[in-house]
């Protein structure tokens, strides 16, 4: 199974398939720290 982990907080999310992993993570950090997106 595909995780993702957001290395800012920890939080982390089993997904059925490694692209909605990482859309998950992207709209996470878009969300939750949005510093850090706009950096990314
Ligand atoms: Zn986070």
């Amino acid at each position: 199974m595909p995780a993702a982990r957001c290395n800012h907080c920890g939080l982390q999310m089993i997904s059925s398939s490694y692209p909605k992993a990482m859309k998950w993570y992207h709209d996470h950090l878009r969300e939750n720290h949005p510093k850090v997106w706009l950096h990314a």
